[in-house]
């Protein structure tokens, strides 16, 4: 079966490690010439590193990236709100780390290359547009030169992000995206490592001063200092959608006056920002279908959701190999392969895309901050009980198909409707 991926990032490039799992040999169209480490931080969630795992990547990814031990909640005065542990310290039996997006591409690219031959991946050419043959789909696509040419496939994945082209012809009307009225910054800063180098940090009031601070490496290019990678979220103006468009630190540091951590000065930290880039937080409505005859849509392009929770990459990562095991079990009938890979994963992978619309767990440190109307507090179990805080978590996790072990009550079931209830979470991650 003649398969093409359009686009080169983490979907398109696991998809086709999954593919060649099974025995197909695709071939990927990416429009850049060439595939550089770009972007900043990603959060690999148990279930991320699972599938990397499974790839046969788990000791080349834990090279390239972090630990998560420690997740911990502060509001805007730097007081402690909630903490949980990560990953294999939290009773899952994969680790959960924090990587350099531009690393983790990197890694799947070379692989990609390594595993199915340098012509698997066609850089420098874009896709235009698709027309379904009924016997298969013909590809319209440009080489950066201005050369176009056709290409017949039997299957065409669309994993081209968030601006995907395959997406906008699929659903014309339905491809604008939605504009949250925050802005992104997100950078890095080569500094001391804090705490115990393991730890994800979530500070402030949503809308107000909202960070988020990892570390990604501990001895960045052998300089003996950490790379630190941080989000901060800020209200702001609608803006062109581009990764990789830089960002000024100055108007952010004065929102971080009141937040005193004593084990770091997040100030100083964006002060020192080795780059920085702003960003629109945008998602798109949740798609009623990511098939349309042949054509299948997986990662950003089927289900762009705000970064809030860390699963946009994790999910994109999952889609490819649901999306080969169930091409795999059709045998020679795609189309119902296709389909039944959209039955598998859109509706629960929806129902993220809409809890990441509401805030994910994050929300915890507005209730926190509506509730003491952003002053500090004397006790938190009177601000927001541990109880209330642990159901929150309980069934975020479960949405994202890692429910909490220990935690598996009716709250955290939800993934069930669209991973099998044998799945390896059941199995193995819930008790
Ligand atoms: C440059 C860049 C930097 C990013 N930085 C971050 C970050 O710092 N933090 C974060 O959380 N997320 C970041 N992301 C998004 C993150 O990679 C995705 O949310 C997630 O990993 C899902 O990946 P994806 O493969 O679906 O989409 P993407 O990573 O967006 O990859 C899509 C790929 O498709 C290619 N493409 C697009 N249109 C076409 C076309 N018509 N023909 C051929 N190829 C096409 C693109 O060039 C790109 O390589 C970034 C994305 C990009 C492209």
């Amino acid at each position: 079966m003649k398969i093409a991926i359009i686009g080169a990032g983490p979907a398109g490039l696991a998809a086709a490690l999954r593919l060649h799992q099974q025995g197909f040999s695709p071939v990927i169209y990416e429009k850049v010439r060439e595939i550089k480490p770009l972007g900043v931080g990603l959060d690999i969630k148990v279930y991320g590193v699972r599938e990397l795992d499974e790839l046969g990547l788990l000791e080349q990814f834990e090279e390239i990236s972090n630990e998560a031990v420690d997740s911990i909640f502060y509001n805007n005065h730097g007081q402690e709100i909630y903490a949980e542990k990560c990953g294999t310290h939290m009773g899952y039996l994969h680790e959960q780390r924090f990587v350099h997006r531009g690393y983790l591409q990197m890694l799947l690219y070379r692989t990609v290359l390594e595993r199915l031959g340098e012509d698997a991946i066609q850089l420098g050419v874009g896709l235009e547009r698709y027309e379904n043959t009924g016997s298969g789909v013909k590809l319209h696509l440009a080489r950066r030169d201005g050369e176009t040419f056709e290409e017949d496939v039997d299957v065409l994945i669309g994993a081209d992000g968030i601006k995907s082209v395959v997406r906008a012809q699929m659903h014309p009307t339905e491809s604008d995206p939605k504009f949250s009225g925050i802005r992104m910054y997100r950078g890095v800063t080569v500094m001391d490592p804090y705490r115990d180098s393991h730890t994800i940090l979530h500070i402030g009031a949503p809308r107000i001063a909202s960070m988020i601070v990892y570390p990604l490496h501990l001895d960045y290019e052998g300089t003996g200092k950490a790379l630190i990678n941080w989000v901060v979220e800020t209200e702001g103006e609608e803006m062109y959608e581009d990764w990789n468009t830089p960002g000024d630190v100055d108007d952010l540091i004065p929102r971080f006056e009141d937040t005193k951590l004593p084990f770091l000065d997040v100030q100083q930290m964006l002060r020192d920002a080795k780059e920085v880039y702003v960003y629109p937080l945008v998602d798109h409505d949740p798609l009623d279908r990511w098939v349309d005859g042949r054509v299948v849509l997986i990662g950003d392009a089927a289900h762009a959701m705000y970064p809030r929770g860390g699963n946009g990459a994790c999910q994109s990562i999952v889609d490819g190999r649901v999306l080969a095991e169930r091409l795999a079990a059709s045998q020679n009938a795609p189309e119902v392969g296709l389909q039944e890979f959209e039955d598998a994963r859109l509706e629960g992978v929806n129902r993220l895309v809409m809890a990441n619309r509401g805030e994910a767990y994050e929300v915890i440190r507005r209730l926190v901050q509506d509730r003491t109307d952003a002053q500090p507090f004397d006790d938190i179990e009177e601000v927001l009980p541990m109880a209330e805080a642990d159901k929150i978590f309980s069934h975020y996790h479960g949405l994202a198909g890692q429910p909490r072990p220990g935690y598996e009550d009716g709250e955290t079931t939800g993934f069930r409707t669209w991973e099998a209830e044998d799945s390896w979470e059941n199995q193995h991650a819930v008790r």
